[in-house]
């Protein structure tokens, strides 16, 4: 049997909206001379409206106008002595609800519409971003072989402009690949394959396949790696991203001096810090860098603004946190925590 899993909370905010009714009109029949205050009446209405229906909420509605004509007749008959004027109010108040049911009606499928744009953009950027993928990958291997010199001889100059291609369908390729994972993350369909990680052994092992870039730039590296910070619960895969994204960075933003590498644990998480003697970010936008495209000290840098929501995105998804300590010229210094079993943490 198919079972709605909203139907208990639909259930639930009917009958507490119903409690809340009855409740003023008992304490308007027991201790006060006047109806209650139509406002209070709204609380009810609203509740039920937003989560039962508008059909249980109009039901709720006609309840509360049937508690002020009992209250009001019975209780306080001189105030509507004048059975006109006694319809007129109690018809305004009638239609004031009425209209807060309208109002959250519409806005309730307002805010639904919303939600569904936002998931058809999600799942066209996902759907592109994957169609291009492919071709974008044939374009680099098919340079390279002709680079290779595997399809018949180049010469130098020849070499130089598909070295170009080759590297404008490299970065074509990180794009698309960073606009998939963002919409995957919005979409909520980033689904984590979790493992039990060595967190020293995997930063070790990125640190080594990037160093090459870290040297070929003149950059020193300084490491500070507690080798026995043990294992943590983690997609290994995601943990990766994060720290690459992260030594990329450093790299590509620091023209001189050392990236500084530490990590250390306690009982119930790890830290991991990657620190660079690049040109820092100024603390008014130290915030903004987690923000989707917003590219801050990076004119003439090539990039996305793309790698640090994403970070901090699969971060958040291991229930952990980072942050940035950074002055302008003094450099940049990222600081992440993750508990060791995402699961049970808070
Ligand atoms: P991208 O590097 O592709 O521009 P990111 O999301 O990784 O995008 O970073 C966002 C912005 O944060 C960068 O454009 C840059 O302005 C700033 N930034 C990130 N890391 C550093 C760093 N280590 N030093 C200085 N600025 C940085």
């Amino acid at each position: 049997m198919h079972v709605n899993s909203k139907m208990p909370l639909k259930v639930a905010a009917f009958l507490a909206g119903l409690f809340i009714v009855v409740l003023f009109h008992v304490m308007d029949r027991s201790v006060s001379r006047h109806p209650a205050l139509i406002i209070f009446y709204v609380i009810p209405v609203s509740l039920v409206t937003w989560f039962s229906g508008t059909i249980a909420g109009v039901f709720i509605a006609l309840c509360s106008i049937m508690a002020w004509i009992s209250h009001g007749t019975l209780e306080v008959r001189n105030l509507y002595s004048n059975s006109f004027l006694f319809g007129i109010n109690m018809t305004a108040r009638g239609s004031f609800l009425f209209v807060v049911i309208y109002v959250l009606r519409k806005l309730k499928i307002a805010l639904a519409h919303e939600k569904e744009l936002n998931q058809r953009k999600s799942d066209f950027v996902a759907n592109v971003s994957h169609e291009l993928n492919n071709p974008l990958a044939v374009i680099r291997e098919s340079m390279n072989l002709v680079i290779d010199g595997s399809v018949g001889e180049v010469n130098k100059q020849q070499k130089e402009v598909l070295e170009a291609g080759v590297r404008g369908a490299e970065r074509l390729i990180r794009l698309v690949k960073d606009l998939l994972d963002i919409s995957k993350i919005e979409a909520g369909k980033l689904e984590l394959k979790i493992d039990e990680v060595d967190i020293a052994l995997l930063v070790e092992s990125v640190l080594k396949d990037n160093e090459s870039e870290i040297f070929n730039k003149g950059l020193g590296l300084k490491k500070d790696i507690l080798q026995d910070a043990g294992l943590i619960l983690a997609d290994r895969d995601k943990i990766i991203e994060v720290i690459t994204n992260l030594l990329h960075n450093a790299v590509k933003y620091t023209s001189s001096g050392i990236i500084t590498v530490r990590l250390s644990g306690d009982k119930e998480s790890i830290h991991f810090e990657i620190a660079d003697t690049g040109p820092g970010i100024p603390r008014e936008y130290q915030q903004k860098i987690f923000d989707k495209f917003e590219r801050v000290t990076a004119e003439k840098t090539e990039g996305t603004g793309l790698g640090l929501p994403i970070t901090k995105d699969i971060i958040e998804l291991h229930k952990g946190k980072i942050r940035v300590d950074s002055a302008a010229g003094n450099g940049s210094k990222f600081i992440i925590t993750l508990p060791r079993d995402f699961k049970k943490a808070k």
